[in-house]
């Protein structure tokens, strides 16, 4: 399908780590560009410069890039439409600003910030919406000029119409609001900053932006851009207003409800495309009830309409099972690559494993991991010096069954269990696992057991989870036989005769 007309802009403030629901606006802009071939627009409002700082610019980009949500216009690349940073483009601002004053649509306001709270407070006070009742609305030039000699540095305020103010809503259908509900509003400050109700729609307008793709809390700011855009002689683009991203309790996703930036499930350990895949997801599901599909996949079959207007729950199970599943989907090769820094954040080189051994490693707890972070826990069963003993694996080590499963396995390491080496006759003699510089070679771990099995009368869990609980530290975890496998002879007896000490 191709639109070539289709021009959607992501337009963040960097006031803070990006949040979940604004990657899912992104994701949501990316996708409609994407499907249509249209171009995706990166731009940055950073007018408000008390919150707005470079660090949090750079956590932004850096985050859709992780992503892999890539802007065709914007930092870093350019484009005809720039600049793409709000405070280089003030000089637009003046323009639109200049025209309202010549035709009369805005007027200057000198109240102060004491004023517009008295007038505020005496609204609440009589359970009327506070808006501003529009005190400088009809002053002379005279009384102006008087304002001004007092020093006082005036605000440019929009003059609202009284009137319905409609348009219709690629997603919520038919939007009407009230002029009369809205007040005067400011759209340029004292200090010549433009408010981002009017620097919004100088840029949509000025980047020939299509669709104007946001979340529904900026539904009220839309009736304020339609007037805008009206005052000024633009058409509006076709806006659209998805649902916002919710806590378990239905209120907007915030702090509260624990992890919430892009930048604190990458540290977790939740894969690119386990989120990009998830945000997509959130309340509603793709095409046929699918619920796994690559960013390509999604692009293909994205519709908003689909996205739903009930608000998406954000479920962290749900995340953490998706990732499991992509987790699951590597090649152990890939999937030790982008471990690599949480091996490290763990405490360990990566170069301390062998690369083969590191890779099976990977493969023997690809299934057990729902985050990338979680390879840190299982790391201490393949690292003789990192190897713990959990409380619940070393109170079963100390009952009976364990002592005679464990002298069992110490007896056929020693003695390698096989014809020739050990004393223990079998029909078929078993692969062995080659022999290496420790000695003895071992017998693979399904022999072992069966024989483990035969001599002590023990089968089920009496005779596996001794033999877990000593090789690995705890009651639970990746199947035994390719950690078995894994651990080589020195630190297979080190273990044994370790847990025999206990029992
Ligand atoms: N800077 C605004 C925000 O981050 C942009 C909203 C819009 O898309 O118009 O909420």
């Amino acid at each position: 399908m191709s639109a070539p007309g289709i021009r959607v802009r992501f337009a963040p403030s960097p006031t803070g780590e990006l949040h979940v629901g604004n990657a899912r606006t992104a994701l949501f802009n990316w996708l409609y560009a994407r499907h249509h071939a249209g171009t995706f627009i990166l731009r940055i409002e950073d007018t408000d410069q008390t919150r707005t700082t470079k660090a949090f610019e750079e956590n932004l980009l850096d985050e859709l890039g992780w992503l892999g949500i890539n802007w065709d216009e914007g930092p870093g690349v350019g484009g005809a439409y720039g600049p793409y940073h709000q405070t280089n483009r003030l000089e637009i601002y003046h323009g639109c600003l200049d025209r309202l004053i010549a035709d009369g649509k805005v007027y200057p306001c000198y109240c102060t910030e004491e004023e517009l709270e008295a007038e505020r407070a005496s609204l609440v006070a009589r359970r009327l919406m506070p808006r501003y009742l529009g005190k400088c609305r009809e002053l002379s030039e005279a009384q102006q000029k008087q304002l001004c000699a007092e020093g006082r540095l005036p605000v440019w305020r929009f003059r609202v119409e009284e009137g319905p103010i409609v348009f219709e809503d690629l997603i919520r259908g038919p939007m009407a609001f009230q002029g009369e509900a809205i007040g005067d509003f400011i759209i340029v400050r004292s200090n010549g900053i433009p408010a981002y109700n009017f620097a919004v729609v100088a840029d949509d307008h000025a980047m020939e932006i299509s669709h104007v793709i946001r979340g529904e809390d900026h539904l009220s700011n839309t009736a304020a851009q339609i007037l805008i855009y009206r005052a000024l002689g633009f058409s509006p683009p076709v806006f659209a207003h998805h649902a916002l991203v919710l806590g378990k309790d239905h209120t907007k996703l915030s702090k509260r409800h624990g992890a919430t930036s892009v930048g604190a499930f990458r540290r977790r350990g939740i894969l690119p495309e386990a989120l990009l895949n998830y945000l997509a997801l959130m309340g509603s599901s793709f095409e046929g009830g699918r619920e796994i599909a690559s960013a390509k996949e999604i692009s293909e079959g994205f519709s908003l309409e689909r996205t739903g207007k009930g608000g998406a729950v954000f479920d962290e199970e749900k995340l953490l099972w998706l990732n499991g599943i992509y987790i699951r989907s590597f090649e152990p090769a890939a999937l030790a690559e982008r471990l690599t820094p949480f091996i490290r954040e763990a405490g360990y080189d990566e170069h301390s494993f062998r690369r083969d051994r590191l890779e099976g490693i990977v493969a023997t707890v690809q299934d057990s991991l729902p985050t990338l972070a979680d390879i840190g826990g299982y790391l201490g069963i393949f690292s003789d010096d990192r190897f713990r003993m959990d409380e619940e694996a070393a109170s079963l080590l100390r009952g009976d069954d364990a002592k005679q499963v464990l002298a069992a396995l110490r007896w056929l390491l020693d003695t390698g269990g096989v014809p020739g080496i050990g004393a223990v006759p079998v029909k078929d003699a078993p692969a062995v696992i080659p022999s290496n510089a420790e000695g003895t070679p071992v017998p693979p771990f399904a022999d072992l057991i069966k024989k483990i099995g035969e001599q002590t009368g023990l089968k089920g869990k009496k005779l596996y989870l001794p033999i877990r609980a000593a090789l690995t530290g705890r009651m639970h975890g990746p199947e035994m036989d390719r950690i078995f496998a894994l651990l080589g002879p020195g630190s297979l007896r080190k273990r044994v005769e370790k847990a025999l000490a206990l029992t």
